[in-house]
C-alpha cells in the first residue's frame, strides 16, 4: 500500500484525507468531529469494529444505523437525512476511486447526496493499486465475503470465492459507485485510512 499516493489520488479529487494507526484513534477523531451532529451510518463492519456507533451516541442527537436499531427500515430512512454520513469502503485506488457494492442502495445513496459531510473509514485492506483493480476487489472479494457472513446460498458464498454474476435471489449485490470526486454541493467528503486490517 502507498498511502501518500492514496493521500494525492484522493485529494486530487476533491477529498480531504485522514490517516490513523489504529481504529481507536479513527473513533476519537470522528467523535470530535461529528460532536452534535445528527450521523446515519451505513451497513459497515468497520465502524462495528472500531466501535463507532457508542462512541459517536455519547455526543451526538442522534446517530441512525440500522444495525442497531430494531425497525431497520426505519433506521436506513433517517439515516438518508442527517448532517452527516458514514460508511466504509469495498475498495479504494491509490488513483482516488472509492468503490462500493450495495444490495439495498441506502449506503450508495447516502455517500451520493442529501447530506453535508461524508466520512468513508477503511482500513488498509481495502486498497488497490488502481481502479480496476478496486472494481476486482469490490465485487471478487468484498461482496462474496459479505455473501458468506450473511449466510447466503448464493455461488459465491457457496461455491469458489469469487463473484459468478449470480441470478440468486439471494444476490447481495444490485448496484456499484464509483465515486470519481467529492461530490457538488457537499460541504466536506473525508476519507480516513487506518493501517489495520478492517471489514471485508
Ligand atoms: S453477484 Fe452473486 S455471485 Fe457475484 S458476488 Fe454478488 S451475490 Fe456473489
Amino acid at each position: 500500500m502507498d498511502a501518500e499516493k492514496l493521500k494525492k489520488g484522493l485529494e486530487g479529487r476533491g477529498w480531504s484525507f485522514k490517516s490513523f494507526e489504529t481504529g481507536a484513534q479513527a473513533a476519537d477523531y470522528l467523535a470530535g468531529e461529528l460532536a452534535g451532529a445528527t450521523v446515519g451510518i451505513g451497513g459497515c463492519g468497520t465502524a462495528e469494529a472500531i466501535g463507532l456507533y457508542d462512541r459517536l451516541k455519547a455526543v451526538c442527537p442522534d446517530v441512525a444505523w440500522h444495525w442497531k436499531e430494531q425497525d431497520m427500515d426505519a433506521a436506513r430512512a433517517r439515516a438518508m437525512t442527517t448532517d452527516a454520513y458514514v460508511c466504509s469502503a469495498n475498495a479504494v485506488a491509490e488513483t482516488g476511486e472509492i468503490v462500493n457494492i450495495d444490495g439495498m442502495g441506502n449506503r450508495l445513496a447516502g455517500t451520493l447526496f442529501g447530506h453535508r459531510r461524508v466520512y468513508i473509514v477503511a482500513g488498509r485492506n481495502k486498497v488497490c493499486p488502481d481502479l480496476d483493480a478496486a472494481v476486482y476487489r469490490a465485487r471478487n472479494v468484498a461482496a462474496p465475503l459479505r455473501a458468506r457472513s450473511m449466510g447466503k446460498k448464493t455461488p459465491c458464498a457457496v461455491g469458489e470465492l469469487k463473484c459468478h454474476d449470480c441470478r440468486s435471489p439471494e444476490r447481495v449485490c444490485c448496484g456499484m459507485t464509483i465515486l470519481m470526486h467529492r461530490m457538488m454541493g457537499m460541504e466536506k467528503c473525508e476519507f480516513i485510512l487506518i493501517d489495520e486490517d478492517l471489514g471485508m
